[in-house]
């Protein structure tokens, strides 16, 4: 396949009317306060780059990627500036033009390459748990102490399960689980409850064995040649039509699919058509599991433990794909939860992918200010949709915190053991 960048182009920075209502909205502008770090700034940036009135330098390359690509600044631009896929064609540019460093060499290669990355896999897991009795309680990985990562799987989630159906022949229909690597090589324990709690709702549940990395992490580090090939793999799996649905349990995962798969593939000037159609079919698994409440209700133990919940909302789950108040409804139907909203708690967690690598130390005042303000609610569970947000909201919380992160699906998964 051969797919080019386009040429310098960004004819959307036309729109931008230098209004400021990005800024205000803008995780990274609000820690620095420095105009050049907020998304006004970028766009005029890549503005004077493409029309090469700006040369390239190491500063532009450092401003453009300063950005956490939440999305926040587009949804709050009166005037439609495309931020995201402006952004990621500014770092593609700029990738060109600097190249990338030997970590971030090392991810997109093993995120692009499947079988090595399964393989990889494998290692990290063995030498997380060894370093770690080598390594100082200091020692950080980014912004998080190495020591409050999670552990890795112990075999990859979807090696752990049958590509065969995991329900009935007499289901209500078919969906397919995009796992995503959070799950595939983190948290297996987020996929078993995904089947188990599809499984009592009546569906049948099918894992394609072949689904590679959704992509985000590298297009929207510019990287979309490499990124291309993990689109038309998923994309190919994954867009059949005797399907309920593809249910993902990452917002990263569901936004890629669902809205940046076309947006990308029109950048390389791929056809988009087969995107387009699968994408209309993805659903978020806690939008899924609200919008077919009747069919789980019947199987929730009103006896289980009560537990008091707070919420963080992922910007991919908000400005990705447009899910806003479900997950929220979702946890104040649950009959084991006392709900309680933390007052920023659709508010960025600073993660953005590497950014709380690259970034440490604004990555950590971001995370900081959602810790203190998730404690104040009182509650002992905080739970998200999200495997990134989950690492660097629970990498960041103190050893003495009594709050814990976890995924929501764990949370309705408890209500039906017994
Ligand atoms: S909100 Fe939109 S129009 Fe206003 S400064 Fe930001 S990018 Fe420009
Ligand atoms: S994507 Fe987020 S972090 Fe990046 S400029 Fe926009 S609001 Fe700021």
């Amino acid at each position: 396949m051969s797919v080019e960048p386009a040429v310098l182009n960004a004819p959307e920075v036309h729109h931008c009317s230098k209004c400021g209502a990005c800024l205000h909205v803008c995780p990274v502008y609000l820690q620095k306060m420095e105009e050049g770090a907020g998304p006004r700034a970028k766009v005029q940036l890549t503005r004077h780059y493409t029309e090469r009135s700006l040369p390239t330098s190491e500063y532009l390359n450092n401003l453009v990627n300063c950005c956490l690509m939440c999305g926040n600044c587009t949804a709050a631009c009166p005037s439609g500036v495309q931020h995201q896929s402006l952004f990621m064609r500014m770092r593609s540019y700029m990738t060109t033009d600097h190249g990338e460093g030997w970590h971030h060499k090392v991810i997109y290669h093993f995120l692009s390459h499947e079988q090595q990355l399964r393989l990889a896999s494998r290692f990290a897991r063995l030498g997380r748990n060894h370093m770690l009795k080598y390594l100082s309680r200091e020692f950080k990985i980014g912004n998080i102490p190495a020591r409050r990562l999670p552990e890795w799987n112990q075999q990859p989630f979807r090696e752990q399960t049958p590509e065969e159906p995991l329900a009935e022949a007499d289901s209500r229909g078919t969906i397919l689980y995009f796992t995503g690597c959070g799950t595939n090589y983190i948290y297996d324990q987020v996929g078993h409850a995904l089947c188990h709690i599809l499984k009592i709702m009546g569906f049948r549940v099918e894992i394609p064995e072949s689904q590679v990395c959704c992509g985000l992490p590298l297009f929207i580090h510019g990287n979309l040649k490499k990124a291309a090939n993990n689109i038309t793999t998923n994309v190919k799996l994954f867009n059949r039509e005797d399907i309920v649905a593809i249910v993902t349990d990452c917002a990263t995962c569901g936004s890629a699919l669902h809205r940046e798969y076309s947006n990308v593939l029109k950048e390389l000037g791929l056809a988009t058509e087969a995107a387009e159609k699968m994408s209309t079919r993805v659903r978020d698994i806690g939008e899924f599991i609200l919008t077919n409440y009747a069919l789980l209700e019947p199987h929730l133990n009103p006896e289980t433990n009560r537990q008091k919940v707070t919420y963080h909302m992922p910007c991919h789950l908000r400005n990705g794909q447009g899910i806003t108040t479900e997950v929220e409804e979702l946890l104040k139907r649950l009959p084991h939860v006392d709900y309680a909203r933390a007052v920023d708690y659709d508010h960025c967690c600073g993660g953005g992918g590497t950014f709380f690598y690259d970034h440490p130390e604004t990555s950590h005042q971001i995370v900081s200010e959602k810790i203190k303000n998730a404690r104040a609610t009182g509650a002992d569970l905080w739970v998200t949709g999200c495997p990134g947000c989950s690492i660097n909201l629970s990498g960041n919380l103190e050893e003495t915190d009594t709050i814990s992160v976890e995924h929501i699906l764990l949370l309705i998964d408890r209500a039906l053991q017994k």
